[in-house]
């Protein structure tokens, strides 16, 4: 074995053991003819001398034809990585870390070293990163310490189609910065053909377009409409693993829950299926799923087994998965969708675009003829779906990017050059919000607390909690409730079989009836105590996984607290410091309790319920500050903690006057009194 001088010190490191050198070596030469099969190799250097050429291109091509893993290595082995590195941006963090593996691989090296990825608190980068994966939120925050993005010499907005809000955003700061770098290439590629939109926002960049394999694909639709869309995937998955010819199946789910539920039955069924059924493998794939298991997706199925993977949108452009023969496509996805007269956020299930439908379609005919198995009939595809999905920037709340795009200085926000403008109603509901958590002056301008606040990589909410805690000296119990929100619903582990004891051993979390946020500190501390033991986990029905990040989130935070100059203190026994530091940041969640046992949220009031997993559910205090709002048979907050309202007053009196939370004059407040001014 001859240790090669591109690869040096790398993955290599370990000479004593030859057998696994010698495997990985040839694992490389595949790879490396695998890279000259894929459809843009024939354009490597078409694409090379345009990139030369022109500062920006508008790069389209079929989702697996090699832009994401190929056009970065392409530019290193051309010498672009020697005078800065190379950014490529996605969407999903996933897809980052798994490309990012997949780059490694096929370079020979190892993650993290020449090759790295970089995605909300977790950065797996080096000295030595020549080629830089990263979700488009990560990229925009670099923007807040390097505004020329000094460190690039290529920055490639990749899935550019998706529009997610941090890439229309990106679009433009990387248009602005391209003015006075003219030596920065920008390269933005999309899977979708509507490239002219971007070449036209990018001042009539070329477009370069890479022809695609792709093989006829056979859409089947129901008869009728499903009534129950999992019911029939599952069905559905069932009937083409017992009929149809060998191929993979790829079924496109909403959520992890709809995933797990699915993987669940499937295992059930399959069991009694007897031994002339080939095995089938059910591979899960969601942004949540441990990295470990991710890999799992891209395993070649064994001889005489077919495997079913059961993927999130991550799957529709972002994620290429060979062997595809069958795709489900029940039409559903989760959208954020925003109320900008209210304020309110939540995640809807709801139907997909008709452009997401042809792509979830198309990635069933890459290797071959293909079927695509729609659960909605064709009456319902032609009529009932848009043609495309509204980016984000037009149905999200917008007070983290007004206030990332403030810090940096970029104050007329009505003349960003957008590529399609956030409907105004928007921007001014998140300076609104910015200005009642006092990160905004009356003016619209930066406070200290605002510059803070924008060193967290958390929503302004979370992040003003974080500072407030200052003020209330309770630091150190802050941030790691902010580390536990942050992880989401994954915390508590409440298996089918021993749900009783699972919620028992959540109640003693609750003791006090001290509220969810409250509750979520306990379960940290008493596993800090514990010197984080995994046992410990075990036995009280806890998340390893979920608190191990929770652990990262916070060392992370607490790195943040030294740069912002807020001192570390604990205040454990003064629970009312720690709720009013919540309440600093989230006295926009406020509810009032009606006489049926629902809520009233008590600006722009609208019916809630507290989610029967929260602590306070059967106990219903008067008043409550929640988390988030998620909408299932009702609309639910979740993580609930009691709140005193005069808090509301004290903390927020730009937003909250006496009558607002005064319970006896407040019934009959005539619409629009108390809206903060600005
Ligand atoms: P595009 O960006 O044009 O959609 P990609 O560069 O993502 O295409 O994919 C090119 C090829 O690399 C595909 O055949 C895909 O299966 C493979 N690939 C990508 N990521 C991985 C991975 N993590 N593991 C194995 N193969 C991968
Ligand atoms: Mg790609």
């Amino acid at each position: 074995f001859v240790k090669s001088s591109v690869i040096e010190g790398t993955q290599f490191e370990d000479d004593s053991d030859q057998e696994t050198i010698d495997a990985k070596d040839i694992l490389k030469r595949e790879l490396q003819d695998e890279r000259k099969t894929l459809p843009i190799y024939k354009f490597r250097d078409d694409l090379l001398k345009a990139v030369d050429e022109y500062q920006v291109i508008v790069i389209v091509g079929e989702t697996g034809s090699g832009k994401t893993t190929q056009i970065p290595q392409y530019l290193h082995e051309a010498g672009y990585t020697a005078r800065g590195k190379v950014a490529c941006t996605q969407p999903r963090r996933v897809a980052a870390m798994s490309v990012a593996a997949r780059v490694s691989q096929e370079m020979g090296v190892k993650l993290g070293h020449e090759v790295g990825y970089s995605i909300r608190f977790e950065d797996c980068t080096s000295e030595k990163t020549m080629i830089k994966y990263m979700t488009d939120g990560m990229l925009l925050r670099e923007f807040l310490g390097e505004p020329d993005l000094a460190g690039y010499s290529v920055v490639m907005v990749d899935e550019a189609h998706e529009r997610t809000l941090s890439t229309d955003i990106l679009f433009g700061l990387v248009k602005d910065i391209a003015r006075f770098r003219p030596d920065l290439k920008l390269l933005i590629s999309s899977a979708t053909l509507d490239a002219e939109k971007f070449s036209d926002y990018f001042d009539s960049a070329p477009i370069f377009k890479i022809p695609g394999r792709r093989y006829p694909v056979e859409v089947h639709y129901t008869k009728a409409p499903e009534a129950d869309y999992i019911d029939a995937a599952i069905v559905t998955i069932l009937q083409i693993h017992v009929t149809q010819p060998p191929g993979d199946i790829l079924v496109f789910l909403t959520g992890q829950e709809e995933i797990e539920t699915v993987d669940e039955i499937l295992k059930h069924k399959t069991r009694g299926l007897g031994t002339k059924i080939p095995e089938l493998n059910i591979c899960p794939i969601y942004a949540n799923l441990p990295t470990e298991l991710q890999a799992k997706i891209f395993e070649t199925t064994p001889e005489g087994s077919r495997k079913v993977v059961l993927a999130t949108n991550i799957a529709e452009t972002s994620l290429t998965i060979d062997g595809i023969k069958y795709v489900i496509d029940p039409g559903f996805c989760k959208i954020k969708s925003y109320n900008p007269r209210t304020g309110m956020e939540s995640l809807l299930i709801n139907p997909i675009s008709k452009a997401s439908a042809n792509q979830r379609a198309g990635r069933s005919g890459r290797t071959g003829p293909g079927k695509c198995f729609r659960l909605y009939t064709s009456y319902n595809y032609m009529h009932d779906l848009e043609d495309n999905t509204v980016p984000e920037i037009q149905r999200t709340n917008l007070a983290n990017v007004v206030l990332t795009l403030k810090s940096l200085g970029i104050h007329d926000l009505v003349n960003f050059d957008f590529m399609d403008p956030p409907p105004s109603e928007a921007l001014l509901k998140a300076l609104e919000q910015l200005f009642a958590l006092s990160a905004l002056n009356s003016r619209g301008e930066l406070t200290k607390t605002g510059r803070r606040m924008a060193e967290f990589p958390l929503d302004p909410m979370l992040s003003k909690m974080i500072v407030a805690s200052e003020k209330y000296k309770c630091s150190d119990e802050v941030m790691s409730i902010a580390s536990m929100l942050s992880i989401g619903n994954s915390i508590f582990y409440r298996p089918k079989d021993k749900q009783v004891h699972a919620d028992n051993a959540r109640l003693n979390f609750h003791t006090g009836n001290v509220g969810d946020h409250i509750a979520l500190l306990n379960v940290y501390n008493s596993w800090r105590e514990t010197d984080f033991s995994t046992q410990w986990c075990y036995e009280n029905y806890i998340q390893v996984r979920s608190m191990k990040r929770a652990r990262d989130i916070r060392d992370q935070l607490e790195g943040l607290m030294e740069r912002v100059e807020i001192e570390v203190c604990s205040n454990a026994s003064d629970l009312d410091a720690i709720k009013k530091a919540i309440t600093s940041g989230f006295f926009h969640h406020s509810a009032r309790l009606q006489k049926n046992g629902s809520y009233r949220t008590v600006k722009n009031p609208q019916t809630v319920f507290i989610h029967p997993s929260s602590g306070l559910a059967q106990l219903l205090p008067r008043w409550v500050i929640y988390h988030e709002l998620v909408l299932t048979t009702k609309e639910y907050m979740r993580q609930v903690t009691e709140l005193k309202p005069e808090w509301l007053v004290e903390i927020a009196p730009h937003y909250y006057q006496l009558k607002d939370v005064d319970d006896a004059a407040s019934k009959k407040l005539p619409k629009g009194q108390g809206r903060a001014a600005l």
